[in-house]
């Protein structure tokens, strides 16, 4: 199970319960985890957590809008006092670069680990470790990406016990049948490494966005088993705003996620308004009456594990 925690949950501005965005995802059996945006104070946040800086490897920015980029170079700092030496990967959107060099040039800050800096383009595909990530272009006032995250599928388990009942001996016969090749024995007999391998497990399809008015950008890489993305406003609410910003409302989400065949969905980016008055429910509500699937509204310091 990967487990995901979200660090940072509200829109624009900090609340007195919500942080601006930031998201760890740490996969299943590593040590190593991965930060989605830095607002400001994400150093703070993840104190409050299990997580350490020390062991944050990579970090993805979804756009350079302040509510998911000024926690940056506190972060950066930080990790290098505490002596971390190992590389820290940063990919986001161009300029990205320019904007860490200048603050870090003006600030003599001097990491003592290396940091790579990788901007990336709409449509392109990262491989890592056991995962691929492919970037969505999405529609916001500026250059804003989202994350589909795919995991590769886990080999299912080999029968140690029936593969030494049938009398296999143990070594190369047993790796080829592992990887569900068919072997003949000394005796003549031949045995079929799918009779001994279980189902594989299908690896996870998760969708972490940024910033967008417009969620079925990802129908490309459709269905999802987890859906995080922004809700900013209720479709009432946003109805009547004077001035428009490119957000989507709770409504427009749960429709975009019903046709593209998503398993669980959680709403993020949440506006201030809704923190008073016991009001997320009425996103939460909004989402359930076009959504059939779990759907739940994001909080500070929520865990999950999918
Ligand atoms: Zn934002
Ligand atoms: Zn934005």
């Amino acid at each position: 199970m990967h487990t995901i925690t979200f660090l940072g949950t509200s829109a624009g501005v900090p609340t007195r319960f919500r942080n601006v965005s930031a998201l760890a995802l740490q996969p299943e059996n590593s040590k190593k985890w991965m930060l989605f945006d830095c607002g400001e104070a994400t150093q703070h946040q993840i104190m409050k957590t299990s997580l350490s800086a020390y062991n944050l490897e990579r970090i993805f920015i979804t756009h350079l809008h302040g509510d998911h980029v000024y926690g940056l170079c506190g972060l950066l700092a930080s990790k290098g006092m505490q002596r971390s030496e190992s590389a820290l990967e940063i990919y986001g959107p161009e300029g990205l670069r320019e904007m860490l060099g200048c603050v870090m040039h003006h600030s003599q800050l001097n990491l003592p680990f290396d940091l790579k800096i990788f901007e990336i383009d709409a449509n392109s595909s990262m491989r890592f470790e056991d995962f691929r990530i492919d970037v969505v272009e999405l529609s916001h006032s500026i250059t804003s990406y989202g994350f589909v995250l795919t995991f590769d599928d886990k080999p299912g388990r080999f029968d140690v016990e029936k593969a030494k009942k049938l009398h296999i001996p143990e070594g190369p016969l047993f790796a080829k049948l592992k990887k569900g090749e068919s072997i003949t024995l000394p005796d003549g007999r031949t045995v079929s490494g799918t009779d001994l391998v279980g189902p594989s497990k299908k690896g996870a399809r998760i969708v972490i966005g940024g910033d967008n008015d417009n969620p079925l950008l990802f129908s490309p890489y459709a269905p999802f088993d987890l859906m995080i993305h922004e809700a900013t406003y209720t479709q009432k609410d946003f109805d009547r705003l004077e001035r428009k910003f490119k957000h989507t409302t709770a409504k427009q989400l749960a429709q975009a996620a019903q046709k593209m065949g998503v398993s669980w969905l959680i709403l993020n980016h949440i506006s201030p308004r809704y923190d008073k008055n016991g009001r997320i429910s009425e996103l939460l509500d909004e989402a359930k009456r076009y959504f059939d699937g779990r759907v739940d509204v994001a909080y500070d310091f929520m865990k999950i594990e999918i």
